[in-house]
C-alpha cells in the first residue's frame, strides 16, 4: 500500500471488485484506511492518517461528530450538567487548543463545539460517512480487512469494502455495565443506568439511591442532594474525593507538575493525603467509609461537592447493596432503605461486536490484549484508538496513538522489513500496564498514568524509526 492517493469514496457500483466471498460483492478500496467512529479518537485518527498521506473512509453510526460529547446521540452518556473532569489544557488535542477564554472545565456543549471546529478546521467531514454503522470487520488476504456497513438502525442493504488497515475508535463509554443483584427483578421502584440519566428533573422530589462512586456516580449523587427528597449514595469501599482545585489551580495541573518533576509516587501520595487532610480532613467524620487503599490506587474522583453535601445531611453514605426486595433495598450492613428510584452509576464495558473477540486477543471477560492499549499482536494493520482511562484527558492520548499507527503504516510501505520487526515488539509488549499500582477490577482495565503512557508512546516512535 502507498500513502499517496485517496481513491475517493466507494460507489455502490464500484468497478474494482475483488473476487466474491460468500457471494458478496466487495468494493476494493486499495490503500485506503477505514476508521470506525467520529468521536474524539476517530476524528484525530482521520486527521493524522490524512496528514501522513493516506486515503480514509470513516464510518459513524450517528449523524454528527463528537461521539460521547454529542448529547443528541442516542448513546451519549452525558447529562445536562456534564463538564470536563480533566481540565482544558490536559484535555485538548496538542495541535488544536481550546479558546483561552473558556473555563478550566468546559461544559459538554463547549466540548462538542470544539470537535465541530476541529472537524471543520482540518476539513474532516468529507471523509466521514454519517448514519452508517459498521457491523462486521474481518481479516482477509493476510493483512487486509473486509468492513461491512449498513445504515444505522439496520435499514438498507449491507455493503462490504476492503481496506488496507482499520482504526477502531468506537468508544468505551456507551455500553452499560450492570451488576447482578438478587431480587432486582422483584423490585417495584424505578431503576436506570446512569447512561439514561440526562436531567435533574428525573430526580426531583424522589427518594433516590445512587449506586457507584465513579465520577458520574458522584455527580449524580450531588444533583440528587439538591433535587431529590432524599439521597443515599452506595459505595463498595471508601474513596478519596479529590477537590477539582488545589492551591487555586485545577488539580490535574498540580499533579502534572509533580509528575514532570518526577516526584516519586510515595511522595505524591503523601502530598495528596496532606492536601485532603487540610481541606476535607478525616472522611470518616462525615460517615464516609475509610478508604481501603492509598490514593492513586483507584481512578481519581474529582468532586469538590460530594463531601460538602454529605456534611449538610443531603447525601447519606451507605455500603454496598446486598439484595433487593419488592419495596426495599437491603444493604450489606443489614439496614433496609426504601428508594423510589435507583440509579446504577456502575460504569461501562467495551464492546466490539463487529469483530471476532479473538482478533483483539480478548479473554473470556472481554478485555482486549493490546500493546500501548492500541496495537494488536498478530494484526499489524489494525489499531484501537481511545481505549484508555487516564489521569488526564483522553484526546491527547488518542492523538499520539493514531500518529504512531499512521507512522507504522507508512513504514510498512517504505521499509516493510523494519515494520515486520516492529510487529514482534507489539507481541512482546501486549498487556503492559502504565498505571502504577491500581486495584484489579474492570473499572481499571484501561487505566493509564498519562505521563508514563506518553513516554511509552514516545519510546515506541523512536523504536519505529530505529528498527
Ligand atoms: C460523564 C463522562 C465524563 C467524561 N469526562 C471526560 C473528561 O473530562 N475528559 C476526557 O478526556 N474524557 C472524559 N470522558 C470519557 C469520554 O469517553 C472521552 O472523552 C471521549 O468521548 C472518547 O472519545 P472516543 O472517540 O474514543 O469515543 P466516543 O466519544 O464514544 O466516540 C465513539 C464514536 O464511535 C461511533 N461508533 C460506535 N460504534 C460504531 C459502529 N459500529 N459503527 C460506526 N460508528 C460507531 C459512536 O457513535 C461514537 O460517535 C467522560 C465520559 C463520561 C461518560
Amino acid at each position: 500500500m502507498s500513502p499517496s492517493t485517496d481513491p475517493g469514496r466507494p460507489e455502490p457500483d464500484a468497478t474494482t471488485l475483488a473476487p466474491p466471498r460468500d457471494a458478496r460483492p466487495v468494493s476494493d478500496r486499495g490503500d485506503t484506511v477505514c476508521v470506525i467512529g467520529a468521536g474524539a479518537s476517530g476524528l484525530t485518527a482521520v486527521k493524522n492518517l490524512r496528514e501522513h498521506g493516506f486515503g480514509v473512509d470513516c464510518y459513524e453510526r450517528e449523524t454528527g461528530v463528537g461521539g460521547a460529547w454529542n448529547w443528541r446521540h442516542d448513546r451519549s452518556p452525558v447529562y445536562a450538567s456534564t463538564h470536563l473532569i480533566s481540565s482544558r489544557p490536559f484535555t485538548q488535542f496538542p495541535d488544536f487548543p481550546m479558546p483561552d477564554d473558556w473555563p478550566d472545565y468546559p461544559h459538554h456543549s463547549q466540548v462538542l463545539t470544539y470537535f465541530e471546529r476541529y472537524a471543520d478546521h482540518f476539513d474532516l467531514r468529507q471523509h466521514i460517512w454519517f448514519g452508517t454503522e459498521v457491523i462486521r470487520v474481518e481479516p482477509v488476504d493476510g493483512d487486509r480487512w473486509d468492513v461491512t456497513t449498513r445504515s444505522t438502525g439496520g435499514y438498507g442493504p449491507e455493503r462490504t469494502s476492503r481496506y488496507a488497515a482499520v482504526v477502531v475508535a468506537n468508544g468505551h463509554n456507551w455500553s452499560p455495565k450492570l451488576p447482578r443483584y438478587e431480587g432486582l427483578e422483584e423490585f417495584r421502584g424505578e431503576i436506570m443506568h446512569a447512561s439514561s440519566y440526562k436531567d435533574p428533573a428525573q430526580l426531583r422530589g424522589k427518594r433516590v439511591l445512587v449506586v457507584g462512586a465513579g465520577n458520574t456516580g458522584c455527580d449524580i449523587a450531588v444533583e440528587a442532594a439538591q433535587q431529590a427528597s432524599h439521597c443515599w449514595h452506595s459505595t463498595r469501599r471508601g474513596y478519596w474525593y479529590a477537590p477539582k482545585y488545589v492551591l487555586g489551580r485545577p488539580a490535574d495541573q498540580v499533579n502534572d507538575t509533580l509528575l514532570a518533576l518526577r516526584v516519586p509516587l510515595r511522595v505524591r501520595q503523601w502530598l495528596y493525603h496532606w492536601t485532603l487532610r487540610l481541606t476535607v480532613g478525616d472522611l470518616t467524620r462525615f460517615g464516609l467509609p475509610k478508604p481501603d487503599h492509598r490514593v492513586y490506587e483507584t481512578h481519581p474522583i474529582a468532586n469538590s461537592q460530594l463531601v460538602y453535601h454529605v456534611g449538610h445531611g443531603q447525601i447519606t453514605p451507605v455500603p454496598d447493596v446486598a439484595r433487593f426486595h419488592a419495596k426495599a433495598v437491603e444493604l450489606t450492613d443489614g439496614r433496609e432503605i426504601d428508594p423510589e428510584l435507583v440509579v446504577f452509576a456502575t460504569g461501562y464495558l467495551p464492546r466490539f461486536e463487529f469483530l471476532d473477540p479473538r482478533v483483539l486477543g480478548a479473554d473470556g471477560s472481554g478485555r482486549p490484549r493490546l500493546w500501548l492499549n492500541a496495537l494488536v499482536p498478530g494484526h499489524p494493520t489494525l489499531a484501537v484508538a481511545g481505549l484508555v482511562q487516564p489521569d488526564s484527558g483522553i484526546f491527547t492520548l488518542s492523538h499520539w496513538q493514531t500518529v504512531l499507527f499512521a507512522r507504522l503504516l507508512a513504514l510498512r510501505v517504505r521499509r516493510p522489513e523494519r515494520a515486520a520487526a516492529f510487529a514482534q515488539r507489539v507481541t512482546a509488549g501486549a498487556g503492559e500496564r502504565y498505571s502504577g499500582k491500581v486495584k484489579d477490577s474492570s473499572r481499571h482495565w484501561f487505566e493509564v498514568g498519562h505521563a508514563d503512557y506518553l513516554r511509552a508512546i514516545q519510546r515506541a516512535m523512536h523504536e519505529l524509526e530505529e528498527k
